[in-house]
């Protein structure tokens, strides 16, 4: 190993989830913060801590400069981005390793090019991935817009090429209304992204969200390590995630990660990242590429025994993947839940004091925190705080096991979803895994309608 000590450019659960790695490889961290965060756990368990800036992330933890100089003071030799931030910031990576620092992330070109969806579209084409049908990158004007949305039928979808977030997605319902709503993503993407690059895409219906994790080790070998169902969302943002899919069959998982896999020993791909795709009637969509962990990366250690941080870190110090694809054997079932500091009916977020912490344990249960007791829950970050991670060797074995779990979860102080993913686990839907993208808003909606 010529990695020594990392600098962990995150916070909360993920900045721990990466110490951890870090630490049972013998490796040093280092934790950046910012005034807000002096107290988190991360920063108490790391070996050396700086503060980069005040509370707004713009000031600290997207603070390139301050980061690279807290590196530099430090003697770190290896940059961990997380997830969020600066993690898919192909300039920041750059930036990294002229300081000849190791970027412990995929190469500088490859985020590049799946940060901007249109050229992202044109490579995973290429590649042989399946894509949405649509227009063949951004569309010019109206007239071109009209002629694909006939070819391919309505209704259709207008997305801007620097979209995040579900924003500046439009669904055109018939042709009367493409004017309009084209015109009206193009000013949302020009507002939101400084781009008001629009593609068009066929909206599907009713899809579910399946996503395959992806290593490479920079040099043509790839690996997948399955699926992730990420169906159950709320404005786009997941809200619980489970491996395997309820709908995938091992001979699908077999085709279509050896798909992505040859895709990415294709690229050259390096490190980890998760090809997102939409799946409707048998078919795959792909949507994007995240060239980074996912937060929802250890429903994926649970069912293959792999720790994916430790992998990111052994290939970037240049070491091969562990596991060829033969060796990965997937066993179980995982679920995880995204816990939130957030009124669990209206999701207005609900920072505070922990007055009492108390994590739920025993066979097969993973909780990624930072929480403890005494705790103040900063307002300026995301809202998660916890995730919950069962494992049972069913899927019905894995939700008796979460909803055990949920019920010994203390965090007083504040609202959290807990009780939302109690109600969740209730429903025969989610129990015989017969879900997609839309069921949650409107599960959420008829809740609101019986009150
Ligand atoms: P963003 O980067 O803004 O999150 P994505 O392309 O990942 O955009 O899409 C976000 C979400 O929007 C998807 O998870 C899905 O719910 C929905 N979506 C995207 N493309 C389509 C499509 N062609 N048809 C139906 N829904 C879509």
């Amino acid at each position: 190993m010529t990695i020594g000590k990392i600098l962990i450019a995150n916070r909360g659960e993920i900045a721990l989830r990466i110490h951890r790695a870090a630490h049972e490889m013998g490796i040093k961290t280092v934790a950046v913060h910012s005034t807000a965060d002096a107290d988190a756990m991360h920063v108490r368990l790391a070996d050396e801590a700086v503060c980069i800036g005040p509370p707004p992330a713009t000031e600290s933890y997207l603070n390139i400069p301050n980061i690279i100089s807290a590196a530099e003071i430090s003697g770190a030799d290896a940059i961990h981005p997380g997830y969020g931030f600066l993690s898919e910031n192909a300039r920041f990576a750059e930036i990294v390793e002229l300081h000849k620092l190791i970027w412990i992330g995929p190469k500088p070109e490859h985020i590049r090019i799946m940060g901007d969806k249109v050229e992202a579209k044109r490579t995973a084409g290429a590649l042989g991935l399946p894509l949405v049908p649509g227009s063949d990158g951004a569309i010019a004007d109206l007239d071109e817009a009209k002629a694909i949305a006939a070819r391919i039928g309505y209704p259709v979808l207008i997305k801007a090429a620097s979209g995040g977030g579900g924003r500046g997605m439009k669904v055109v319902p018939d042709e009367s209304q493409l004017a309009t709503l084209m015109a009206q993503a193009g000013s949302e993407a020009k507002s939101a992204f400084g781009d008001a690059t629009v593609y068009m895409e066929k909206y599907l219906g009713n899809p579910r969200h399946i996503e395959f994790q992806v290593f490479g080790d920079g040099n043509g070998e790839a690996i997948h390590l399955g699926e992730r169902d990420c169906s159950l969302q709320r404005r786009h943002q997941k809200v619980l995630e489970e491996a395997p899919s309820p709908v995938i069959t091992p001979e699908v998982r077999e085709h279509m990660g050896g798909i992505v896999a040859r895709a990415m020993a294709n690229m050259g791909y390096r490190g980890a990242g998760t090809i997102e795709f939409l799946y409707e009637n048998g078919e795959f969509y792909f949507i994007e590429m995240n060239t980074r962990l996912q937060v929802e990366h250890p429903v994926t250690e649970a069912i293959t025994g792999l720790d994916l941080v430790r992998e990111q870190i052994r290939i970037a110090d240049g070491h091969p993947l562990t596991l060829r694809q033969e060796d990965v054997i997937f066993r179980g079932h995982a679920i995880e839940c995204r816990i939130n500091a957030e009124d669990p009916r209206t999701f207005v977020p609900s920072p505070g004091l922990v007055k009492h912490y108390h994590a739920p344990g025993g066979m097969n249960v993973r909780v990624d925190s930072g929480l403890y007791a005494g705790y103040r829950v900063p307002p300026y970050y995301d809202s998660m705080i916890a995730k919950l991670i069962v494992y049972g060797t069913t899927r019905n074995g894995a939700i008796r096991r979460l909803r055990r779990a949920l019920e010994e979860f203390v965090i007083e102080g504040m609202k959290t979803t807990i009780p939302l993913h109690q109600a969740l686990l209730e429903e025969p839907d989610f129990q015989s895994g017969d879900y997609t993208i839309s069921w949650l808003e409107q599960w959420l909606a008829r809740e609101e309608e019986s009150e």
